[in-house]
């Protein structure tokens, strides 16, 4: 059962002059040099909004660096006054959140290891009570959308109406060319329960090193996300936590220059024109596809009909081998993805044969 929010659009609640949200800082604070420094080279770059830091880091082995604690909210509160940018953080617990808002953060965040646990959200939401302060959301480190609906819920039910959701990838044990495999169909899914909801992408945690940071904001962009949070460090290498993932102030205004920012919508007429040309085209295909689908269902009856009556399993594992390899090879042919033909395959099977058992079904009833 999904609750629906009760939640400000994000133009009501930051000015990006229409254009995504980008928020931008080192991962950690680690000295007022560091943090004032790449706040106003930041800021030069005129398309930041927002200056990010963590103050309280979640380190996953003890004896790592974790965070400068509580006298790194001045740092940002100095590199505020002097540069103008927002400032955020992350809060893990009632005391950061009691803290931070002393401080006059503007913005707090929920890093991932919390959203994954209702106790830790609940805690700072409790601690939320009242107050008004934006709070982004990032989605949990296991691929659990249901987690991720709660965390937010739970902030919204505090009474927070200025809320984001941060997709930053999720935690796999397969190793893949991401830190964080971004699963992108749970953000799309999580748009679609809350279609108001704003979603903010975090390459620097889905990539994990900075090479493929352009390539994944690019794509996020690209599929309406409203944002960007990125790391961003006066010299990278030497940070103290995410080195890898780092980019310089430098060459996040590089990247930002080049990427492009699409719209949902064009004023252009000629463009509505050709899109709802092609967008009919879609409809029809669609219906032929939905069509054809139900005609061969139709015939997998007819043959679970015709099995029964003559005593013959469901599962004739070489025909449907032999189906695959003829499939795989037309649509290899004509440009389709083998993954996703696979997966297209997998789906007609599995419901051919649950029509199939059904009709074996019906034939114990008949003989009992
Ligand atoms: C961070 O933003 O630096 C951070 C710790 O991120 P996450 O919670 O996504 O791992
Ligand atoms: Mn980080």
């Amino acid at each position: 059962m999904t609750h629906p929010l009760d939640i400000l659009p994000l133009n009501e609640w930051i000015d990006t002059g229409g254009k995504p949200l980008i928020i931008a800082g080192p991962c950690s604070a680690e000295t007022e040099e560091q943090v004032v420094s790449t706040a106003h080279l930041l800021a030069n770059t005129g398309k930041v909004h927002v200056l990010r830091s963590g103050i309280w880091k979640p380190r996953t082995r003890p004896g790592e660096f974790e965070g400068i604690g509580s006298e790194g909210l001045q740092w940002l509160k100095r590199a505020k006054e002097e540069t103008g940018l927002l400032t955020s953080t992350e809060v893990a617990n009632a005391k950061h959140v009691k803290e931070a808002l002393e401080a006059g953060i503007d913005i707090l965040w929920i890093g991932a290891r919390s959203a994954a646990n209702p106790f830790t959200v609940q805690e700072i939401a409790d601690a939320l009570e009242g107050v008004d302060v934006p709070v982004l959301v990032k989605n949990p480190i296991n691929p659990d959308l249901g987690l991720w609906m709660g965390a937010i819920e739970r902030i919204n039910r505090a009474g927070i109406k200025k809320i984001g959701a941060i997709h930053r990838g999720f935690s796999s044990y397969e190793k893949t060319s991401f830190r964080n495999d971004p699963m992108w169909d749970i953000a799309i899914e999580l748009k679609s329960v809350y279609p108001d909801l704003p979603i903010i992408n975090d390459p620097s945690h889905i990539c994990g090193n900075r090479e493929l940071i352009p390539y994944i904001s690019q794509k996020a962009l690209d599929m309406d996300m409203q944002g960007l949070i990125i790391e961003a460090h006066i010299d990278p290498s030497k940070a103290w936590t995410d080195a890898k993932q780092q980019i310089t102030p430098n060459s996040l205004q590089e990247m930002l220059d080049v990427i492009t920012m699409r719209k949902p919508d064009s004023d252009n007429p000629a463009f509505e024109d050709k899109l709802s040309g092609l967008r009919s085209e879609i409809d029809r295909l669609d219906d032929t596809l939905i069509q054809q689908i139900a005609e061969r269902m139709n015939i997998v009856e007819q043959i679970g009909n015709f099995k029964r009556d003559n005593d013959v399993t469901i599962l004739q594992m070489s025909r449907w081998d032999e189906i695959v390899d003829k499939r795989l090879q037309l649509a290899k042919a004509l440009n389709l993805s083998e993954s996703f033909m696979k997966k297209y395959l997998d789906l007609i099977h599995e419901e051919s044969i649950r029509k199939q058992t059904e009709i074996m079904n019906e034939k114990k009833i008949v003989a009992n």
